[in-house]
């Protein structure tokens, strides 16, 4: 099996969110099962610079709608995947982040840049630049490769078309004037393929031609036929319902080990898990609270945006910091009034609140291994990666009852304050792993981490929980498995139906 992997980030040579860590950990684990997998990313500046001491050749040098293009050949770290950057000034000589500037702003010729990007994997595809490659199935992930399925569609000899939806939210959307510059085929301004409300989607383009559609967990491939979760597109995916699948994201299990990360003041695993708490009490040191083992650390990684609910954390928290034993720790970077507001409950609770803006992994990995409780109160969340994190770092998450947070957590609700806590210690089964609340209120999160806390002080009922959460397997195997079989599905179907069209044409 070939596949060309299309994606606009991956770890460690680009990353700004999960997309990242799904496109550097799958091409692994898909090689592994051995699938030759090329991964086609954007040469961004930044990412020539990580890929360069893995090795940079330069592969070809061809043009796209006479814009010159060089393909450079790597390796993606730590692996033998070999990538494929796609230099175009475009992406290259551009300081900033992968989609704007330093403020945060898009780029206005985001359309322009991955639309060079699609074209450039439809060539490689339909095997144009003199490489000698055909691949059977161009994986392409989100609204940044969302053409690709329909730039090969209906093309001579193309190969089956994969699209992996990561947020149904960001969808791409711009306006005609931007259809007519970038010479888009006219047939596509129509309601049933681009045209969105009288702009134009690139991911709704990848929905309606894909021969295959899937998103990272079942709940999420459910949650997105409605009109709450559907961002509009509930219609297109109802239609092509027999096409979509979720497959819930595996994580890069080198990366998040408790028992060999080299960002850990003290590593351990589940049969150490004793020597966890010397990382909450470094942690609390490095910024600044007041060291003590009995507090519970509640933790917060993430995007300041409506999604993340953080919203409803600046609701709850307040009567919690004032009532309970807690501390909270957050890193995260987004909208302004989000930061403002944070920074602002620093200042009201200086003893038990930490807020660092900004993008910190090493932090990050910290923060998993030195909280106790890991808050995730997501409006939505198609997978999310950082409660399995938290769940393989034994620290146990509270989060919202909805798409991939359903599909990983097993809700811990046999709870009851009426018994001693022995016995209480004895109604946690073997799968439950965390707290899971049925509403994005801020009640229903209050109520939940009021639970968690309660149950952090019951020891016995705590490590039952840690031991539970650190027992399970999110590795890549089962969902890499599952991705091969599904391209092995594709390829059959799109074959038949190739060789059905030949023959009606041949009579
Ligand atoms: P999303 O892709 O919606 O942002 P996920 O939970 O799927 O959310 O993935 C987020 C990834 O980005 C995780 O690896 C998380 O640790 C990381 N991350 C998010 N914000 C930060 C930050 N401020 N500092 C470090 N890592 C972060």
């Amino acid at each position: 099996m070939k596949v060309l992997f299309a994606c606009s980030e991956a770890y460690p040579l680009a990353k700004t969110g999960g997309l990242g860590d799904v496109g550097g950990a799958l091409p692994r684990a898909l090689a592994r099962l051995g699938v030759q997998v090329r991964l086609l990313l954007p040469a961004y500046k930044t990412t020539l610079e990580k890929a360069r001491p893995q090795g940079l050749k330069l592969l070809r040098e061809f043009e796209v709608n006479q814009v010159p293009v060089k393909l450079w050949q790597s390796r993606l770290p730590g692996s033998r995947v070999p990538v494929w950057l796609v230099d175009i000034p475009e992406f290259s000589d551009r300081a900033g982040s992968l989609y704007g500037d330093d403020s945060g702003t898009d780029w206005p010729d985001n359309p322009y840049r991955f639309y060079l990007f699609s074209k450039v994997a439809e060539h490689i595809a339909l095997n144009k630049v003199g490489l000698h490659w055909r691949p059977d199935v161009v994986h392409s992930h989100d609204w940044q490769v969302g053409l690709v399925p329909a730039l090969l569609a209906g093309q001579q000899n193309a190969p089956a078309s994969v699209f992996t939806i990561h947020n149904l939210a960001y969808r791409g959307i711009f306006d005609y004037q931007t259809f007519v510059d970038l010479q888009l085929p006219e047939h596509w301004w129509h309601y049933e393929r681009l045209e969105f409300w009288g702009n134009f989607s690139f991911l709704k383009a990848g929905l309606v031609y894909a021969d295959a559609i899937t998103t990272v967990s079942p709940s999420y491939a459910q949650e997105i036929q409605t009109e709450q979760f559907g961002c509009g597109l509930e219609g297109v995916l109802v239609n092509r319902a027999r096409q979509l699948t979720g497959i819930v994201n595996g994580i890069d299990t080198d990366t998040w080990n408790p028992g060999a990360d080299p960002y850990l003041a003290v590593p351990y695993s589940r049969r150490t898990i004793k020597r966890k708490i010397h990382n909450k009490l470094a942690l609390q040191r490095e910024l600044g609270l007041p060291e003590d083992e009995s507090v519970a650390l509640v933790g917060f990684i993430g995007r300041l945006v409506e999604q993340k609910g953080v919203a409803l954390i600046l609701g709850a928290l307040p009567a919690l910091l004032s009532q309970a034993r807690c501390q909270f720790v957050v890193i995260g970077s987004g909208q302004p009034e989000f930061e403002a507001a944070l920074q602002e409950l620093r200042s009201r609770y200086p003893q038990r609140v930490s807020v660092t803006i900004g993008y910190d992994e090493s932090l990050s990995h910290r923060i998993e291994a030195g909280s106790d409780i890991f808050l995730m109160p997501s409006l939505f969340e198609p997978c999310g990666l950082n409660q399995m994190y938290s769940q393989r770092y034994g620290t146990i998450p509270v989060a919202n009852f909805v798409g991939g947070l359903r599909d990983t957590i097993v809700n811990f609700s046999n709870f009851s304050d009426a018994i001693d806590a022995a016995s209480m210690s004895a109604l946690v089964n073997v799968d439950e792993t965390g707290f899971l609340f049925s509403e994005a209120s801020v009640t229903a999160l209050s109520e939940a981490l009021r639970h968690a806390l309660t149950c952090f002080d019951n020891k016995l009922l705590w490590r039952k929980l840690q031991d539970n959460a650190m027992s399970q397997d999110f590795a890549w195997g089962k969902s890499a498995r599952a991705y091969l079989e599904l391209y092995r599905q594709t390829v059959s179907r799109t074959t038949q139906s190739n060789d059905a069209e030949d023959q009606a044409t041949a009579l």
